[in-house]
C-alpha cells in the first residue's frame, strides 16, 4: 500500500451520520424540515437534456445572485456547499505552520480542512456560558495568525455575537483573512457583508444547504472582495457546481416567500422548544440559528437512543469535550416540535402523578360542598352540617357531588328528582344572572413550585369528576393549566365507569403513554380507584376532617401513603 500524507493518515474522516435518515424525523442536521421551494421542484423537471450533457455555465445566476445579495458578481464565489469553501480558503492562504484560530466548540471541518493544510491549530474554547470568547481571541492574534474563523451563529451553540465584536477582530486583525461562516444567517435575521466595501481581509461564507434547503445539491458560495475571491478561484475545480444545482439554487432565490415563512415558522417553533424544554428542567443556550442546544446532563443518552427508538434524530453531542450531556436539536415546524417534545417526555418520564381535583388541588369547602349543603337544606328546609357531607363522602359509593345531595335529601325522607337537584345545585355552583357562584369561592391548594418541579419528572394529569368546563374554569382561573397533560373528566368515563372503577385513571395513563402512575385522592373511593388501576393510591386528608378516621379507611382501601398536604408529595412519589 501506498503511504497517504502523515497529515491525511492522522486525520480523522468526517464521518457525518448520513445513512439510514430516510422517513425518520431529522432534527439532525439542521437541513431545512419542510424540504424546498415547489418552484426549485418545478426547475428541475423543466432541465434539458442539452442542460445536462454540457458544461454548466454560471454568470447569469452570479448575476441573479449578487441582485439577490446587494454585491457583485465578481465578489461570490460559487462553491460546492460551503464545505468546498471552507477547503478553498485553507489551500489557498495556509502555509505550512502557519495559525488558524478556531473557536471551540464549532463546525469541525474548519479544523479539519486547516490541518491538512498545514496549519497549527490555535483552538479558544467558549466561555463557560457558551458565549464568544472575544478577548481570548483578541489576545491570540499574533504575526502568526494567518485565519481566524467564526461561525455566526456557531454551530452547535446557536449563539450568535454581534457585528461590533466582529469589526473589532478585523482592526485587530489586518494581517490575517477573518472567515465569518454564516449558514444560519437568514434565521438570525443579519449578515456582516456589507463590511467586506471596508475590511480587505474579511471573507463571508452562505449557503443553500440549510434555510433553502437544497443541502442534498451542494451549493454554497463565499462572499468577498474581487481579489481574493480570484485568489480563492484557483484553488477550485472549475466546474465545482452542477447545473442542477445553479437552476436549483436560481428558482430558490426567486421565492423569498417560502424562505421567510419558514423562518417565521421556525422561530414559533424554538420559542416553543426552549419553553417545554425549560419546563422539563432542561438548561439550553440562547440560540439565534434554526436549532437549539439543550443540555440533558446524565439522561442525554437515554434521551438520544429513546428518539432513535421512536424515530426522531438528534444530534449527540458526545465528541465536544464542553458539550458532555448535550444534545443538538433541530428546529423544524412547530407541529414536529410538538411531535419531538411528546416523545422526549415519555422517555425522560417514565411515571405519571395523577391528581383528583377537588380537596386535591382545589379547596372545594366553600364551593361544592356549600352546594351541596344548600341544595340539600333548599330541598328539605333543614340545617345540613358539614360533618354530614364529610360522613357520606366517607362512605363512597357515590359517582358525583348530585348523587350525594340526592342522597342526603332522601336520607331526611324527602323527594325531589334528580334533574331538580342539579338544576338548583349547578345555580348555585355556577351563579345565576349577575348573580357570582359558589365557584369564585375556590382557592388553589397545590402550590405551583411544588407542580414545575413534579412536572420535570413526571407526566402530570388530572382524573376527576367534575364536568371538562368546570375543570377548565378552574385551572384557567388559578393559571394552572400547563402543568397537566392529560385532564380526564366525567364525559370521559361512561357513568357506571366513574371511581371507584379504575377506568378513568387507565385512561389517563394511556393517554400519557406511561405504565407506572401514582394516584392523589381525598376519599376512598379515589383509593379504590387507583388500587384497581394497579399503581401507588396516595390520600390527602382534607383540612380539618376527622383525619384519623379517614386515615384508617384509606389505608384499608389500598393507600399506601397518607399525607396531611400536597407539599409532602415529592418526598414520597419515588
Ligand atoms: C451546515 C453547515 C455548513 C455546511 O454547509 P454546506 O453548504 O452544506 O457545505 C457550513 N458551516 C456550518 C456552520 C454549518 O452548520
Amino acid at each position: 500500500m501506498i503511504p497517504p500524507r502523515k497529515i491525511i493518515s492522522c486525520n480523522e474522516p468526517y464521518s457525518a451520520p448520513t445513512e439510514g435518515r430516510k422517513g425518520k424525523l431529522r432534527l439532525d442536521f439542521n437541513e431545512n424540515t419542510l424540504g424546498c421551494s415547489p418552484k426549485v421542484i418545478e426547475s428541475l423537471r423543466k432541465i434539458t437534456a442539452g442542460e445536462i450533457s454540457s458544461y454548466p455555465a454560471y454568470g447569469d445566476f452570479k448575476s441573479n445572485l449578487a441582485d439577490y445579495l446587494e454585491v457583485t458578481p465578481a465578489g461570490i464565489l460559487l462553491t460546492n456547499g460551503s464545505d468546498e469553501a471552507i477547503k478553498a480558503i485553507m489551500d489557498a492562504y495556509v502555509n505550512s505552520g502557519d495559525e488558524v484560530i478556531i473557536p471551540a466548540p464549532t463546525f469541525s471541518l474548519f479544523r479539519a480542512y486547516a490541518s491538512i493544510a498545514g496549519a497549527r491549530i490555535v483552538e479558544i474554547d467558549y466561555n463557560s456560558d457558551l458565549s464568544f470568547p472575544l478577548e481570548q481571541i483578541l489576545t491570540a492574534i499574533r504575526d502568526a495568525t494567518k485565519i481566524i474563523i467564526i461561525v455566526n451563529p456557531n454551530n452547535p451553540t446557536g449563539t450568535c455575537i454581534d457585528e461590533e465584536c466582529i469589526i473589532r477582530i478585523l482592526d485587530a486583525a489586518k494581517n490575517s483573512l477573518v472567515v465569518i461562516d454564516e449558514a444560519y444567517w437568514q434565521f438570525a435575521g443579519k449578515s456582516c457583508k456589507s463590511l467586506i466595501a471596508k475590511y480587505d481581509n474579511l471573507v463571508v461564507l452562505q449557503t443553500f444547504s440549510k434555510a433553502f434547503g437544497l443541502a442534498g445539491l451542494r451549493i454554497g458560495y463565499a462572499l468577498s472582495n474581487t481579489e481574493t475571491i480570484s485568489t480563492l478561484r484557483k484553488a477550485v475545480s472549475p466546474y465545482n457546481v452542477s447545473s442542477l444545482a445553479i437552476s436549483s439554487a436560481n428558482a430558490a432565490i426567486s421565492d423569498t416567500d417560502f424562505v421567510n415563512e419558514y423562518v417565521a415558522e421556525v422561530s414559533k417553533s424554538k420559542a416553543y422548544l426552549e419553553d417545554e424544554l425549560r419546563k422539563l428542567g432542561i438548561t439550553t443556550y440562547p440560540s439565534v440559528a434554526n436549532f437549539i442546544l439543550a443540555r440533558l446532563g446524565e439522561k442525554s443518552e437515554m434521551a438520544y437512543d429513546g428518539l432513535k427508538q421512536k424515530g426522531i434524530l438528534v444530534r449527540s453531542m458526545k465528541k465536544y469535550p464542553q458539550l458532555n450531556g448535550c444534545i443538538r436539536i433541530t428546529a423544524g415546524t412547530v407541529e414536529q416540535s410538538e411531535f419531538f417534545i411528546k416523545e422526549l417526555k415519555q422517555i425522560l418520564r417514565k411515571k405519571a402523578v395523577l391528581f383528583d381535583m377537588d380537596g386535591v388541588l382545589v379547596d372545594v369547602s366553600e364551593s361544592y360542598r356549600l352546594a351541596i349543603r344548600n341544595t340539600a337544606e333548599f330541598f328539605t328546609g333543614q340545617d345540613i352540617s358539614p360533618d354530614e357531607i364529610q360522613k357520606l363522602k366517607n362512605k363512597g359509593g357515590y359517582n358525583n357531588d348530585w348523587d350525594i345531595t340526592a342522597a342526603l335529601i332522601a336520607s331526611k325522607g324527602y323527594k325531589a328528582s334528580k334533574n331538580e337537584i342539579i338544576r338548583k345545585f349547578q345555580q348555585l355552583y355556577l351563579g345565576k344572572n349577575k348573580k357570582k357562584g359558589l365557584n369564585s369561592n375556590e382557592r388553589w391548594i397545590a402550590p405551583p413550585e411544588i407542580l414545575s418541579a413534579l412536572y420535570r419528572e413526571y407526566s402530570l394529569g388530572i382524573v376527576t369528576g367534575r364536568p371538562r368546563d368546570e375543570a377548565l374554569l378552574a385551572l384557567n382561573r388559578f393559571g394552572m393549566p400547563d402543568f397537566f397533560e392529560c385532564i380526564v373528566t366525567m364525559e370521559d368515563c361512561p357513568k357506571e365507569r366513574a371511581k371507584p372503577d379504575p377506568f378513568g385513571i387507565k385512561l389517563a395513563m394511556k393517554k400519557l403513554g406511561c405504565e407506572q402512575a401514582a394516584y392523589i385522592g381525598d376519599n376512598i373511593d379515589d383509593m379504590k380507584a387507583a388500587r384497581a388501576a394497579g399503581i401507588q393510591a396516595i390520600g390527602i386528608i382534607p383540612d380539618g376532617t376527622f383525619g384519623g378516621e379517614l386515615k384508617k379507611a384509606f389505608l384499608m382501601n389500598g393507600a399506601k401513603i397518607v399525607l396531611d398536604d400536597i407539599r409532602q408529595l415529592s418526598g414520597v412519589l419515588k
